[in-house]
């Protein structure tokens, strides 16, 4: 498994490569398993028929890491694309935030910037429903500092949410602090490596991280406190178990929710709506699909052949 992830991950770092696969119809193959399309109205669309069959959605305008003043402007502005098409109705919306893809990478103080001009762009759209900005959690040099932003967003009284991720040792300490300030968080494993002090490696020992950290955040006294909990995974054991812990300790779905990546599971994601949970799907769109792609296919080679198509089809 790992050499099969690492034999993908060179795939997306492979510049030549990804410029080439981006050229072509970004609609097709690899990129609609995984991606809405390249425009903010494919987002749209796209979001809409998932709310159709009773998917809510988190909005990602695709492009990480990123330390080039232009292309961390037009991050900004592909992200604020979105925020602008919430058009007054009904809406459950997430957008989803990268810190490193609106400064971060670059400073802090126009990261912070960027991030609280979306969060009050968001707040100021009118809509009838849920709209958060939701903080995704990237390496662990990022992990104080977008504690640190979710913090300030929130003491502005803005609509922010946070991940934190089960492989961090530290986590358990700040679900605590999460838990009694009746935060809106979403709980994943961890899509990165951190160091023995800082980190568990083994899975068993990142599932029972998980395990113990939903349990804190389904407790009756999160529930009290107001907490949110969003639970980011496609692990069905995990589900199952935090579904029949929920109903036990008194969590209506919708109190509490589930999120998965578009184009992961679809069936386990369409079998937990027609069981009456409450399900988001993380919707990336935009033009750099090829290396977010490629790492979902790393994560199971079931989807090999996905690859294949993408490397052989003319379109
Ligand atoms: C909504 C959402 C947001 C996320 N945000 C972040 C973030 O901000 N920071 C961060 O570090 N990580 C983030 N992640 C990634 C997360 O940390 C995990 O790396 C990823 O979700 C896989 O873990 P899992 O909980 O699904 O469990 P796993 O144990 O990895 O997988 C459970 C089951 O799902 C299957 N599965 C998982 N992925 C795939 C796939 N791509 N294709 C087919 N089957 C698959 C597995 O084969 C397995 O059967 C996010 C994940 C989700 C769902």
């Amino acid at each position: 498994m790992k050499l099969w992830q690492g034999a993908m991950i060179s795939l997306a770092r492979n510049e030549a490569l990804t410029r080439f696969m981006q050229e072509r119809a970004p609609t097709s193959g690899l990129a609609a398993r995984f991606v809405a399309g390249p425009e903010v109205a494919d987002f749209v669309v796209t979001a809409r028929r998932l709310r159709e069959h009773g998917f809510s959605t988190s909005a990602f305008f695709l492009g990480e890491y990123v330390a080039d003043p232009e292309k961390i402007a037009a991050n900004v502005q592909g992200i604020r694309a979105v925020v602008a098409a919430i058009d007054g109705g009904e809406v459950d919306l997430h957008v989803s935030v990268d810190p490193s893809q609106i400064g971060y990478a670059l400073n802090d103080g126009l990261g912070e910037a960027n991030t609280f001009s979306i969060a009050e762009a968001l707040a100021d759209r009118p809509a009838a429903g849920r709209k958060t900005l939701m903080l995704d959690m990237e390496d662990e040099s990022y992990v104080p500092r977008t504690l640190a932003l979710h913090s300030a967003l929130g003491n502005r009284g803005l609509p922010v949410a946070i991940t934190i991720q089960a492989y961090l040792r530290r986590s358990a300490a700040d679900i605590e602090h999460l838990a009694a300030s009746g935060a809106t968080v979403r709980l994943v494993k961890g899509a990165f490596v951190g160091s023995p002090q800082t980190a568990f490696a083994a899975r068993p020992d990142i599932d029972a991280s998980y395990r113990a950290l939903a349990g804190r955040m389904l407790s009756e006294d999160a529930r009290a406190a107001g907490m949110r909990p969003v639970f980011g995974t496609h692990d069905e054991a995990i589900i199952a178990e935090l579904r029949k812990l929920a109903r036990r300790n008194g969590w209506r779905p919708g109190e509490y929710e589930f999120e998965m990546l578009f184009g992961v599971r679809p069936v386990l994601q369409q079998s937990l709506v027609d069981g009456g949970e409450a399900v988001r799907l993380y919707l990336p769109f935009g033009r750099d699909w090829w290396p977010y792609a490629i790492r979902r296919v790393g994560e199971s080679p079931h989807n090999a052949w996905l690859v294949a198509k993408a490397l052989v089809s003319r379109n």
